[in-house]
This record gives structure tokens, sequence and C-alpha cells, in this order.
């Protein structure tokens, strides 16, 4: 399994900052096939960070996308768009989404379910909030929101990444312990088997929460953690590439 690497800027970067870094982290990227590595800009750069990154090995995201593929949604963007300019991955469910848009699970699972039928990667953010964690529900609620975002799909989990996000480590310069990041993520690959015995592992579980040069290593060397989903540390090119390359 080829480890994936992400960037989610959230809502940082115009068009021109989006160049600046994308000129300056190609210049770091080495060995584009040794890892996966992907960049989740606004949609507004899209357009410009898909010329720039053309033939670089380095792959396209967005930070979200609705489930229809036209019509009078205004203010949404289709799946069909965001193919058209080159993106291979979609994150779904961020817990920025769910708490301050207050995208519920039917939702995510009607994004979930349209990834998989028009061939983009929905990469699935789950995880917990301090409350929930403190009164011993980690588990409870990210099996919870996997079972109600794969419904009907459980048989595509090869099609689909998941991010273990919980949702104090997000933005606040406190990360999950490696060791906990482990416990969950071992708990999603065995929840993965019994929803689709046949995946063999093809789903990769991401960590994401406070991610940074300085931590990514230690939770890098875990075979239970398959990648990294890096929002704040991804914004300067030189530490995201220091994540990219730290293992
Ligand atoms: C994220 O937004 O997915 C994230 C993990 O953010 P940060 O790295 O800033 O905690």
């Amino acid at each position: 399994m080829r480890r994936l690497i992400a960037a989610n800027w959230k809502m940082n970067k115009t068009v021109s900052e989006t160049e600046d870094y994308i000129k300056k982290f190609l210049k770091f990227v080495e060995h584009p096939e040794s890892r996966e590595i992907l960049i989740c800009p606004p949609f507004t750069s899209l357009y410009v960070a898909s010329k720039l990154l053309q033939g670089s090995g380095v792959k396209l995201g967005a930070q979200n996308c609705f489930y229809k593929d036209s019509g009078a949604y205004t203010g949404e963007i289709s799946i069909p768009m965001l193919k058209e300019l080159g993106c291979e991955y979609v994150i779904v469910g961020h817990s920025e989404r769910r708490h301050i848009f207050g995208e519920n699970d039917e939702l995510i699972n009607k994004k979930v379910v349209a990834c998989v039928e028009k061939g983009i990667r929905p990469i699935l953010c789950v995880g917990e909030k301090k409350e929930e964690r403190e009164a011993g529900l980690t588990f409870k609620v990210v099996e919870t929101q996997i079972r109600l975002a794969l419904s009907g799909v459980e048989e595509h989990t090869d099609k689909i990444d998941i991010a273990y996000e919980p949702v104090w480590a997000i933005g606040t310069g406190i990360p999950a312990t490696p060791e906990d990041a482990v416990e969950v993520h071992t708990f999603i690959r065995n929840l993965l088997n019994e929803l689709n015995p046949k995946n063999q592992r093809k789903t990769r579980i991401l960590y994401g929460g406070s991610v940074k040069p300085e931590n990514a290593a230690e939770f890098m060397k875990h075979e239970a953690i398959n990648g990294l989903l890096v929002g704040t540390a991804s914004l300067d090119p030189e530490s995201f590439a220091k994540i990219v390359y730290s293992f």
C-alpha cells in the first residue's frame, strides 16, 4: 500500500499565493512514486493548481463536493466539475463541515456514494469531540460515523480512504498520541474488514490533527497509520515537504 500524505489548505491562499506555493513545493518533490502526495486547495485555486501540478506526480483534490451533477444548488460544486479540473480525490465529512456547517451523516453518506459512483476517491473524515473522548465514546462515535457514511457502498470500500481526525486535535496544536491513534486505526481496520472482507487493506487510514514536521515521523513509524491529513502545517511548502519526506 502506497502511503498518502494530504494537504488540506482549508480556506487559505488566493490564486497567486497558490502559484507561489506550488512552484516552491515542487522543488522539494522527489521520487513521487514512493508515496502519494495530495494537495487540496480551495475551489478557486483548483484550476491553476491543476495546470502547475501536471506531470509532477503530485495529486490534486478538493475539500468538499455536492452529490448531484448539476442543477439548482446555489453555491455547490459537483463531482464532474472537480474531475474536469483534474481532481482525483475529495475530502468528505471534515469536522469543520460537520460542526460549523451542520453536515450530518445522511448528507455525508450521499456524498460518499456519489464519489464512488462517479469515480473520484473520497477521503472520509471521522473523529470524536473532546467530551465524547472523555465520556469513553470514541469507538462508538467513530463506528457510527463510518457505518452510516459507508451505507450502501460497503462492497466498494477499496475505492475509499478514511481519515481519523479527533476533533479536539484539529488546529489546536495538541495531537493525539501515536499510541491513541494506532488504537483507533486498528479499530477502524477491523470494522472495515467486517464491512468488506475482500477489501484487503486497499482503504488507507490516515491520521489528522496537529501533525507537524516535528511529530510526523512518530505517526508514520506505525504500520497501522497509512498516511496523514495535514491542515495548518501544510500551508508552508517547506513544512509540508518535511512532513511528506518524514518517513
Ligand atoms: C485538518 O484540517 O484536517 C487538520 C488536520 O488540521 P490541523 O493539521 O491544522 O490540525
